[in-house]
């Protein structure tokens, strides 16, 4: 018989959860306004909000952390960094800073300007918001199929070439450069192919402009270029790391994911001039440059996360994990972003919730709907988050409305992706009874979906 696929992991140190009632969750989520963000997280059974920052360390990250030296200038820990940043990803310049945002503050600050534009595949919202921070502006070249959520593709995360093309015929007098985000998390954590990742290094030569890499799961990246890739499935994932960062000048990190830390972050670069004109960024925002926001044992942890978030099994133990909670959905027929991803399954309420009107938030009522059968916690991506047209302050309502369930690293079994599953096709069972979904009653100006307020519509 052949063996069944099991961790490849045994678990040291365990934190308690615990399950609630119905009548608490129905007292909770009205105290909360409806707005998961506002539970408290002793409230939540699963916890599915993000995964960023979430996942369990490792006895060799929390040794590591011990020997922390948390000296302000020129650290052991920032060394340590340094050369796991050399050898995994062969860069020779770095900034640690205190997370993703801010590598992108502090690099942007040198590169982007009024008015510039900066061609991308679905650039994450904070990412976006630091461009137009700038008044320079965004345009997403990813593949068009990306947005059909039952269309099976191996690299749907892509960026479209032709897209690419066209944007920098037209403008590329005022492109600093060209950004790729490894996986597309605003896609649904679909992979980008080294393939792709070469044509657009093919364009930017064309046009001498450099290619930035927005990192945070680079390495779930990898783990499908090796398995869905012809050409790289005897290499391993650390050889195809180094190779879709050949490519690449720089990139900015979010160590909150694939390097599996808590809190960190850090620029990368091969080109000194880079590094020069952003530690004076850094100093000014986030620290001296030998630890820039990041103590020495969170250092020292993230190195050993670089390292450890490269092997294949634990990736291969995470990619399946998602994957599974994916194959529990088909067997209930829940319709969510085909195929699987790499760290959430988005399920599509936009089809399930048909008769909830899309003024009345699809994925925020299947979001509490959710919650309330079984006290797991994801995220709406959908109108809410989508936010007003700033010129016009008229709702937006985009293609899609999905509620995203991020995975955690290393920190759930497969018995909690049942329950996750069973609880869904609870909800789903009963769909059509589910007519009516929320409205706002308290929203800020921009960024409304972390503090938004809202009510049953009646
Ligand atoms: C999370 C994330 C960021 C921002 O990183 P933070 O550590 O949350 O500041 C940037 N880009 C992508 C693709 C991300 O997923």
């Amino acid at each position: 018989m052949e063996l069944p696929f099991a961790e490849s992991y045994r678990i040291k140190m365990v934190e308690s959860i615990r399950r609630s009632t119905r009548p608490e969750r129905e007292k909770w989520i009205k105290e909360a306004q409806y707005n998961l963000f506002n539970l408290r997280s002793e409230q939540v059974f699963i916890d599915l909000l993000t995964d960023s920052g979430t996942g369990a360390m490792s006895d060799r990250q929390w040794a590591a952390m011990m020997t922390g030296d948390e000296s302000y200038a020129g650290a052991s820990s920032y060394y340590n960094m340094k050369n796991a940043i050399k050898d995994i990803l062969g860069f020779d310049y770095f900034l640690p800073t205190h997370q993703g945002r801010a590598a992108e503050n502090v690099l942007f600050s040198v590169l982007i300007k009024e008015d510039d534009i900066i061609p991308g595949n679905s650039h994450f919202d904070t990412t976006k918001g630091h461009i137009e921070f700038r008044r320079a502006h965004a345009i997403d070249c990813t593949i068009d199929e990306a947005a059909d959520t039952q269309k099976e593709l191996p690299f749907k995360g892509n960026m479209s070439i032709e897209k690419l093309e066209k944007v920098m015929a037209e403008h590329h007098e005022k492109v600093p450069f060209i950004l790729i985000t490894v996986t597309n998390n605003t896609a649904g954590g679909q992979p980008v192919s080294m393939e792709c990742i070469k044509g657009v290094r093919q364009v930017a030569d064309k046009y001498k402009k450099p290619v930035l890499i927005d990192s945070a799961r680079f390495a779930e990246n990898a783990y499908f270029i090796k398995t869905r890739e012809k050409g790289h499935a005897q290499k391993t994932i650390k050889e195809i790391v180094k190779e879709m960062y050949t490519y690449a000048d720089a990139m900015t990190m979010s160590s909150k994911k694939d390097a599996i830390v808590n809190i960190g972050g850090f620029i990368a670069t091969r080109r000194k001039e880079w590094f020069e004109q952003a530690s004076v960024y850094n100093i000014m925002f986030e620290g001296f440059v030998t630890y820039g926001g990041m103590s020495g044992r969170d250092m020292n942890a993230l190195a050993v996360g670089l390292d450890e978030g490269t092997e294949f099994d634990y990736l291969e133990t995470r990619i399946k994990q998602v994957a599974y909670l994916g194959e529990q959905l088909d067997k209930y027929g829940i319709p969510y972003q085909r195929p699987a991803g790499g760290h959430a399954i988005f399920v599509d309420a936009k089809k399930i919730l048909h008769k909830v009107p899309r003024e009345e938030f699809q994925a925020q009522t299947l979001g509490v709907e959710l919650y309330l059968e079984a006290g797991i916690r994801g995220v709406e991506i959908g109108a809410i988050l989508a936010d007003r047209d700033p010129q016009t302050r008229e709702n937006r309502y985009p293609e899609l409305e999905l509620l995203r369930l991020a995975i955690p690293r290393r920190a759930y079994t497969n018995n909690h992706m049942d329950v996750i599953a069973a609880a869904l096709k609870n909800v789903y069972d009963r769909r059509d009874t589910i007519t009516r979904g929320y409205k706002i009653v308290k929203e800020a100006p921009i960024m409304r979906h972390f503090t938004v307020g809202l009510e049953p519509c009646k």
